[in-house]
């Protein structure tokens, strides 16, 4: 039990930053559970429409950037691999954008590898550990990851009385349990607020990438522009449970913090759209009309058709708390479904 194994650690080494709690315990969840549906269901296994929209995304970037020979397609955690299949049943459609892809699936899970193998298919495809293995080209890059973010180990840091600290897993009684390590002196109010070195790093290097190569990345996740607070939460079926329950048997993520991300997109000269609720970013999109067409070609999918609508869009379900971010090189490039932004 991965509980045993952390108090273990505990005892030799002291309490574990949570950014190492997160990491671990998310390794050995991905690599037992095909959660997706189960735990907790992401957008594009509510409805093809979803994926087909991203399809139509990244092909008008495609297009923007004068329809190269040869593009990389990289998805960030494709979980079941639904959404790469929908994008590429949409690349199909236009032959010289299909044939110039080059894919690549990041994934650490060998079970949902072996997932992604039965449903995603492209001649070029090919499955990287993390995104560092990329080879480094000079072909143009499309990027795009739903609810990956989230999964990335995250710390959190707590000021009071001017000292700073951060927020460990440690041990009572034989029991995991939360506590907090003195870091330093730190002047300011009391406060405590999350940060993600492995968001960061992944952001900062596909900045760089973007800017050599050209390209976007989009990414759909939950998270906030401001605030934020203490946002780690565990989920198993579908319900909230402790994060320090369930061990390794539970989905745990925090939210995105995407004021962030924009910083760290501007201070790296690259452009910078959303965060956009999900909700507009679809309907910018047309999800409205591509639904009703659906509606009309199958009749007796009307009512699952509206629910998925309404799950996608609506603010009080996927809508709002779910954002899209996308970053984008050359500086001319403007992409779809951010349309009430410069
Ligand atoms: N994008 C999918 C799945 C989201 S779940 C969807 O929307 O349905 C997160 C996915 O990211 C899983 O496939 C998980 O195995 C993968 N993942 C999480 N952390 C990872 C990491 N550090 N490196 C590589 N893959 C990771």
């Amino acid at each position: 039990m991965l509980e045993a194994q952390f108090l273990d650690e505990i005892e030799k080494s002291g309490p574990l930053p949570q950014s190492q709690f997160m990491e671990k315990a998310l390794q050995t969840y991905y690599q037992n559970h095909i959660a997706l549906g189960k735990d907790f269901t992401t957008a594009p296994e509510v409805n093809q429409v979803f994926g087909e929209l991203i399809g139509l995304w990244l092909l008008d970037v495609y297009q923007q950037l004068g329809c190269p020979k040869k593009i990389s397609l990289v998805e960030l955690g494709p979980g079941k691999g639904t959404l790469m299949a929908d994008v590429l049943r949409i690349a199909k459609m236009v032959p010289a954008f299909y044939d110039a892809l080059e894919v690549y699936l990041v994934e650490f899970s060998p079970l949902l590898k072996s997932l992604q193998k039965k449903t995603i298919s492209h001649p070029s495809m090919k499955w990287l550990e993390k995104i560092e293995d990329l080879p480094s080209s000079s072909t143009p890059l499309l990027v795009v990851a739903n609810e990956f973010l989230d999964a990335l180990p995250t710390t959190y840091y707590f000021r009071k009385n001017n000292e700073l600290y951060e927020r460990c897993v440690g041990a009572k009684e034989g029991k995991v349990c939360f506590q907090f390590k003195y870091l330093c002196q730190n002047q300011g109010p009391e406060t405590l607020w999350e940060e993600s070195v492995a968001v960061k790093n992944l952001i900062e290097s596909l900045c760089k990438r973007l800017k050599k190569q050209m390209g976007a990345f989009l990414c759909l996740d939950y998270g906030y522009e401001k605030g934020g607070g203490d946002t780690l939460q565990a989920l198993v079926e579908g319900h909230p449970v402790d994060p320090l329950s369930h061990i390794g048997d539970a989905d745990i993520s925090c939210h995105v913090n995407f004021g962030h991300l924009r910083d760290l997109v501007l201070k790296e000269g690259l452009k910078a759209w959303g965060p956009l609720p999900q909700g507009t970013f679809l309907k910018n999109l047309h999800i409205k009309e591509r639904i009703e067409r659906l509606k009309k070609a199958n009749p007796s999918q009307k009512g699952p058709l509206e629910a998925a609508y309404t799950r996608l869009t609506h603010p009080s379900q996927m809508g709002l708390l779910f954002k899209a971010f996308a970053i984008t090189f050359p500086i001319s490039l403007k992409p779809i479904g951010f349309d009430n932004e410069n």
